[in-house]
């Protein structure tokens, strides 16, 4: 089975693939459907002189016929298998180490699938589809000057060079010295000799540099440097909460207490959120934007002087413009259910410190957010008083969950007086730290 057919396919039989005069493969048929490193695993496979039935096999057994031990060994060393793309690696059962490791880079699913893809020269660039007579040029769309081979456009293209440089201020990635193009393999061996997490973080920005180049060739549209940079930071903050268990990658709260005690590392005592004073309500609000999909989550907790949970929601926002205006639709929505339920002395607390600016001085701006900042401010006015304060994203994690979690289940509600499971540790520390 390969990795994924070039193109829809309607050949239906293995025996139209297979030229009956020469008893050999169909080459260039081969290389219209599927990719070149699938191309080549089929060519190994010898063709019988002899009329004879076709038969399902088990591939990952050298036998070809299933069994019990071999399906466990599979299971534990390819998590990520049934994507169907582990299928054609010519080591399936990750006897090398260093496959193993990746197989457990701290990366979501369709990241790892990229860095296999990229590893196995299996990405649909240009020289790739010119290789199948689909591309007429080989070069490169974006820079014109090289051929654009995988190590091109996600390493060596201008734009890829710049974002990485730029995010060597954000993240210790490995030294460009050990990046370089030392054979098909490279990214393997840098994946051997990297950190789990540096090895991780080199891999999503070869993403987002490998769909900056897709948006300009198949969307025409142009992604500027800082919008991919503020995304991966803020996509790693999100990769760590997941670790730490707040929610899991698919965005579903533990069920049992299994993921709870996972909870290693905890930010210091006075780097924690701070309750507000007596007779105040503090309202942390957050949001959650997806460039790709332009999906977004709001999340939103109002307590008390004593930390107490008076109101937690999260909203699903389905075609949000940018980041800045969820995080403004975020403010907006925290005054609305304050104004509704608590009518209390407020501040209002988020960790986006452009929205906070527009909220205190609403004549000196026009953002594509003026709108819902008068109407934020108008929600406001509902209040006897509020204070806009700018935090730390370490101290608004609560809000934070709920935002991811309204966006990843594309969810939305409100809860008086109580949270969801995924926030209960949050809420707890919150209010640990304020009692020490
Ligand atoms: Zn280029």
């Amino acid at each position: 089975m390969p990795a994924r057919k070039r193109r829809p396919c309607c050949l239906k039989w293995v025996s139209n693939l297979i030229d009956e005069e020469t008893k050999s493969w169909k080459v260039d048929v081969l290389e219209r459907y599927f990719y070149q490193h699938d191309v080549e695993v089929i060519k190994t496979i010898k063709i019988s002189w002899r009329p004879s039935e076709d038969f399902v096999t088990w591939h990952f057994e050298k036998s070809g016929c299933f069994t019990v031990r071999s399906a466990y060994k599979l299971g534990v060393n390819l998590k990520d298998v049934d994507s169907g793309l582990g299928s054609s690696n010519r080591h399936p059962d990750g006897s090398r180490p260093v496959w193993k490791k990746f197989w457990f880079l701290p990366i979501p699913h369709k990241v790892r699938i990229f860095a296999w893809k990229l590893i196995h020269g299996g990405l649909a660039t240009n020289s790739n589809k010119h290789r199948r007579r689909l591309e007429p040029d080989a070069k490169c769309s974006i820079c014109g000057s090289e051929e654009e081979t995988g190590y091109h456009a996600v390493m060596q293209c201008d734009h890829a060079k710049a974002l990485r440089g730029a995010m060597r201020t954000c993240w210790p990635l490995p030294e460009e010295r050990h990046l370089r193009l030392t054979g098909p393999e490279w990214l393997l061996n840098v994946i051997d000799l990297a950190e789990a997490d540096a090895a991780g973080q080199l891999i999503l920005i070869l993403w987002r540099s490998w769909f900056i180049r897709n948006n300009w060739v198949h969307e025409g549209r142009w992604i500027n440097g800082s919008a991919s940079i503020n995304f991966l930071t803020s996509y790693w903050d999100n990769l760590v909460a997941i670790r730490r268990g707040v929610v899991d990658e698919k965005g579903k709260c533990p069920v049992g207490d299994i993921r709870v005690r996972s909870i290693a590392k905890l930010p210091n005592a006075d780097e924690r959120w701070k309750s507000p004073k007596e007779g105040w309500i503090k309202i942390n609000v957050d949001g959650a934007y997806m460039e790709s999909s332009r999906e977004a989550g709001i999340g939103v907790v109002i307590r008390d002087s004593s930390g107490s949970v008076l109101l937690t929601a999260w909203k699903f926002i389905s075609d949000a413009g940018s980041a800045e205006e969820v995080e403004a639709l975020a403010c907006k929505e925290g005054l609305t259910l304050a104004a509704e339920w608590t009518k209390s002395t407020s501040i209002l607390e988020s960790d986006c410190a452009n929205i906070i600016k527009y909220l205190h001085q609403p004549e000196c701006q026009r953002s594509a957010s003026a709108f819902t900042i008068q109407e934020a401010l108008e929600e406001a006015r509902k209040l006897p008083s509020v204070v806009f304060l700018h935090t730390g994203r370490e101290f608004n994690l609560v809000a934070h969950t709920l935002a991811q979690l309204a966006r990843r289940l594309s969810h939305s509600a409100v809860w008086r007086n109580r949270f969801p499971f995924c926030v209960e540790q949050l809420v707890a520390r919150d209010v640990n730290s304020h009692a020490s």
